[in-house]
């Protein structure tokens, strides 16, 4: 192929891509498999300049949808050049010095003229979204999308619903900052999480989230979604006197802006230090960055050096290596957990990935090997982004893979395995003999989170599985020390502390003991919820489905499984089993109040004026009432404030007592109500 063709190539690739990515929201690439088809093009390009054309990628920035009206930008928005390591960072400075650098000039040196320290100001890159706001005297008046840097998208209406974008500044100013929309890591998870429950597309990362929540045409869904701003650089009227790029957002974050942190570095070697310090200091953040911006400080210097079509020079991104990487699928194995959910792993062959050996990725389910296409002996791209344990993100076909057999029968007990409805995990259904899962289960009653058994590791349990000492977990309060002392791994004095913490286990809180029964779906939070919705475990044995459905946190899902563990008579028989063995049971929920509503249910709709409807809730709770989310014919009251949903009209329908603002408040008070 000869370079004109690779040229024209490329530049439909990335176009492609560029769309995908801008417009869509939805890339295909991976950002560092678009950024090497963007140097190839740029690198094909510097060689043979002729072949430059003005409406080449290299030439442009982003890419603009035409589900928003378009706005011209009062002032150009560029992108940023990249490096992708430090020596490319060195030679970005050094040519800066040579074009404006001031030169030292008592000294002469043989390899060529010397130059005074050009200062750099150095900030997290974030990977979000850019856009710009324009203030007019201190009001927010628009705000655009980057778009193509010379035409934005108008989601002003969309901005405003974040909470970080003041509408009005302390100064009366006009002015217009410039800066990144990004989603929390922690808001994404949760995004994706509910975007599954629902059947929904999810994200590919935190930047795709946050810039598909900003371009949405109805507001109240950017409003639903957890986001944020960074402000990287402002235009700033000449009489405010500002000489550098970190007065310029000293000076935003007095208007009342949130902006993004810098760091002072005296030349290009305190810059790599510092873009070494952040390799590792960026994985502790709630947010995602993708590198390390380098700019000059002195706006004098920056207007001296200017711009190129499409990026500053005097400012460069030194972009972080890419937290992939390539391996080879070995095998997958098969792991039955405590619910005797089937989980694929991924066996791998070993490849350093952000400081640690790789071995092993999660599959999550059988879907998962369909989607991925793999066989044995695929190449796999490994990622470990914002999640600690390993994915597989896409494979590659070579040429002798061997496909993947599904298994049909349970690896651990050799059960036929089941696919349950509206479920995409696949179990086995032999609950009580599983070895696998008895195993998980023991594990998982005795942790931290549920009966917290110090000493009960899972080498001891597996010995005590295969001995047939224990088998459910009630079993655990009848074991003997002769019985622990028959296993190689336990010393009198072990034998004796695994004893005494058993015993120190009998007293537990209502919300532990609730997690240690390991019921599906029920976690550590959902059992606080359950402990502060029924005070004593015969009320949460007889709970109703519908009165479990509707406490908000619980829903459909796991109130039919927490409904079917109680109605199993080996669950209950286990149950009674650990409250003869001394197992004793306080609800901190119960001890802590006094409950003068206990057994009342409230229900809140509408706004209210002096307090959120999650506080109002939690001062109910406090008092010993359920606040479930719907109406039904066990609510005893309807809370009703501004605006209320059609829960108020149930209420009235249904002839539920219905209480104002002012009435919760008496009542929380204790004071009657006329
Ligand atoms: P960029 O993201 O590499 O850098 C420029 C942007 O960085 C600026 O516009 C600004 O919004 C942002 N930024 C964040 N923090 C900043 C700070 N502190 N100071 C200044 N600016 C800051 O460039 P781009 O043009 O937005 O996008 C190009 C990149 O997007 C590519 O390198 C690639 O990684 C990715 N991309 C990926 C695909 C794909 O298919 N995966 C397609 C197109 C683009």
């Amino acid at each position: 192929m000869d370079v004109q063709e690779r040229i024209t190539k490329l530049r439909k690739l990335i176009e492609l891509n560029s769309y995908k990515y801008y417009v869509e929201d939805n890339p295909i690439l991976e950002d560092w498999e678009y950024d090497k088809l963007f140097r190839e093009l740029k690198e094909l390009e510097e060689q043979n300049p002729s072949l430059i054309t003005p409406d080449s990628p290299t030439q442009r920035v982003g890419g603009i949808s035409e589900k928003f009206a378009q706005i011209p930008h009062k002032n150009r928005l560029y992108s940023l050049d990249n490096c992708n390591n430090y020596q490319e960072l060195a030679l970005w400075y050094n040519k800066l010095l040579k074009e404006v650098g001031d030169l030292k000039t008592q000294q002469l040196s043989l390899l060529g003229p010397m130059y005074e320290d050009l200062e750099l100001a150095c900030e997290l890159k974030i990977d979000g979204l850019a856009v710009s706001l324009t203030y007019e005297k201190g009001k927010f008046t628009q705000g655009l999308t980057r778009g193509d840097g010379i035409i934005g998208e108008d989601i002003t209406n969309n901005l405003k619903t974040i909470k970080a974008i003041p509408l009005k500044l302390f100064e009366e100013v006009d002015i217009e900052v410039r800066g990144e929309i990004y989603m929390p890591i922690s808001s994404f998870n949760k995004l994706n999480e509910n975007q599954i429950k629902n059947n929904q597309k999810t994200f590919a990362n935190p930047r795709n989230a946050a810039a598909g929540s900003i371009r949405q045409l109805d507001p109240k869904i950017s409003a639903s979604r957890d986001l944020s701003i960074f402000i990287y650089s402002a235009i700033i009227d000449k009489s405010k006197n500002i000489k550098t790029h970190t007065e310029a957002m000293d000076y935003c974050k007095k208007l009342g802006f949130k902006v993004n942190k810098y760091t002072l570095c005296k030349n290009s070697d305190k810059a790599i230090e510092f873009c070494q310090n952040m390799e590792e200091y960026r994985k502790t953040l709630d947010w995602a960055t993708d590198g390390v911006v380098v700019k000059v400080n002195s706006i004098a210097k920056q207007n001296e050096l200017g711009f190129t079509s499409r990026a500053p020079k005097w400012s460069v991104a030194f972009k972080f290596p890419p937290e992939e990487v390539w391996s080879k699928l070995i095998d997958i194995e098969y792991s039955v957990g405590r619910t005797g959910v089937i989980t694929p792993v991924a066996v791998l062959e070993p490849v350093s990935l952000s400081g640690s050996i790789v071995q092993r990725a999660s599959m999550y389910n059988f879907d998962e090997i369909k989607r991925l296409d793999i066989s044995i002996g695929d190449e796999a791209l490994i990622k470990k982004a914002a999640e600690i344990i390993p994915k597989v993100v896409r494979t590659r076909k070579t040429s002798n893979s061997k496909p993947i057999e599904l298994p049909q029968f349970c690896p651990s007990c050799g059960t036929k395995l089941i696919e349950v409805e509206g479920e995409v995990a696949t179990y086995c259904p032999n609950k009580d003999n599983c070895p696998a899962q008895i195993k998980g289960r023991i594990e998982y009653f005795v942790s931290k989170g549920a009966m917290d058994i110090d000493g009960f590791g899972i080498n001891i349990i597996e010995k005590l599985i295969e001995k047939n000492y224990i088998r459910r977990s009630s079993d655990i309060y009848k074991l003997t020390k002769e019985q622990l002392l028959t296993l190689d791994l336990v010393k009198e004095k072990s034998a004796s502390n695994i004893l005494e913490a058993i015993e120190n286990s009998k007293n537990v809180i209502f919300s532990k003991f609730i997690n240690a029964l390991g019921i599906r779906f029920v976690g550590k939070e959902s059992s606080d919820i359950l402990a502060q919705y029924y005070m004593t475990l015969d009320e949460l044995i007889n709970a109703k489905y519908d009165d479990l459905a509707s406490i908000t946190g619980v829903g459909v899902k796991m109130a039919q499984s927490i409904f079917e563990y109680f109605k199993d008579k080996e669950n209950l028989d286990m149950i009674d089993e650990l409250l003869k063995c001394g197992i004793k049971i306080t609800n901190k929920y119960t001890n802590a109040q006094n409950l003068r509503l206990k057994g009342l249910s409230f229900v809140i709709t509408g706004t209210l004026d002096t307090m959120s409807r999650e506080e109002a809730q939690t001062k109910l709770k406090e008092l010993g009432a359920k606040t479930p989310s719907a109406v039904s014919k066990n609510t005893n009251f309807v809370i009703v404030g501004a605006n209320p949903g059609s829960k108020a009209q149930k209420a009235q329908d249904l002839g539920i007592k219905i209480l104002n603002e002012k009435e919760l408040i008496n009542l929380l008070k204790g004071e009657e109500n006329e």
